[in-house]
């Protein structure tokens, strides 16, 4: 019988949907051995009717459930929990669902405070009847907040060549090896100990390096002064040998979120410039270092002063 697949999105951009398609023709020969019983982005089964409580969503049974996006209402509450329900295993796709990702920044503001300025003090189009949108809940989740979760799969969106081995060694059976390490464990760049300077510099301005050289030859951008997170983010991104920004020559801004579980990104990156001899009071928004990993409560409303 086929392995059967369920894929459901929840507070999500769709990117971590189109990563599993990125698995381009591997996913085609994959298609012989598994089924795709549900994936609202590629089949419409009608697996939801507008008329319908949410947790009475049609979702088949499967072996394997993948949810994308994070948790910010009572519909994608509801959903969540019906996956649970209807999968014997259930990942976590993406940094918004392991983690909050770029959504949860909402997290920052008063519910109230970010419900107006989505919905009524808009500029164009019209605000929405009072009850035509889902409920929200009081702040965005992470998946692992509201439900068990088998396997978390961070990545913003995560790497086709990793949603490619979690899903062929399920299918076949067996649990994927477990990811260790940060984005700086496999980064080729040279380094030192130190920065050249105490100031941090900001994410756009430009590193140094010679363009003819390869990216081993490039200085360490925390060294540089840049604020690149590669030493407290999770290692997974690489391309050609290298982290895929720092690939770019640009530094790491944390998209596959914390290295280990429910980590502090920002508490995490002032340690790490202090001891390059780096004055963390010099970063514009610290808040900011959490702009992928803001759910389990870590961004929180700043309270009037
Ligand atoms: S993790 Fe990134 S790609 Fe995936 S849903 Fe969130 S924003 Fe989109
Ligand atoms: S701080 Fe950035 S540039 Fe330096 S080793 Fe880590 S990932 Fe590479
Ligand atoms: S280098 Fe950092 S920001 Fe860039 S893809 Fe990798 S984890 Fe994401």
């Amino acid at each position: 019988m086929a392995f059967r697949i369920a894929a459901q999105w929840l507070h999500s951009c769709a990117g971590c949907e189109m990563a599993i398609l990125d698995t381009g023709s591997r996913l085609l020969s994959l298609l012989d051995g598994i089924e795709l019983v549900h994936m609202p982005l590629l089949v419409d089964n009608k697996y939801h009717a507008p008329d319908r409580p949410p947790e009475e969503a049609d979702i088949p049974p499967a072996d394997l459930g993948l949810v994308s996006g994070g948790v910010a209402n009572r519909e994608q509450l509801e959903l969540l929990q019906a996956m649970r329900r209807r999968c014997s295993f259930l990942v976590g796709l993406g940094t918004c669902a392991s983690h909050g990702g770029i959504p949860a920044m909402i997290n920052s503001w008063p519910l109230a405070e970010g419900l107006a300025a989505t919905y009524e003090n808009i500029e164009s189009g019209t605000p929405p009847a009072a009850g035509s949108i889902p409920a929200p809940l009081d702040r965005v989740y992470a998946v692992d907040e509201k439900v068990n979760i088998d396997l978390l799969l961070p990545g913003c969106p995560p790497d086709p060549e990793q949603i490619h081995q979690v899903l062929t060694t399920l299918a076949a059976g067996t649990r994927p090896p477990a990811r260790t390490g940060s984005v700086c464990d496999r980064c080729p760049t040279r380094r030192h100990s130190m920065a050249d300077r105490p100031q941090v510099r900001r994410f756009v301005e430009a590193a140094a390096f010679d363009p003819d050289r390869p990216v081993a030859a490039m200085p360490c951008l925390l060294e540089q002064g840049l604020l690149c997170m590669g030493p407290v983010t999770a290692g997974g991104c690489e391309h050609h040998g290298a982290p895929a920004c720092i690939g770019a020559r640009a530094p790491c801004r944390g998209c596959y979120g914390p290295v280990a579980g429910q980590g502090n990104q920002m508490v995490a990156m002032m340690n790490i410039l202090a001891s390059h001899g780096l004055d963390f009071r010099s970063v514009v928004d610290r808040r900011a270092m959490l702009r992928f990993a803001g759910a389990h409560g870590l961004l929180r409303p700043v309270k009037p002063k």
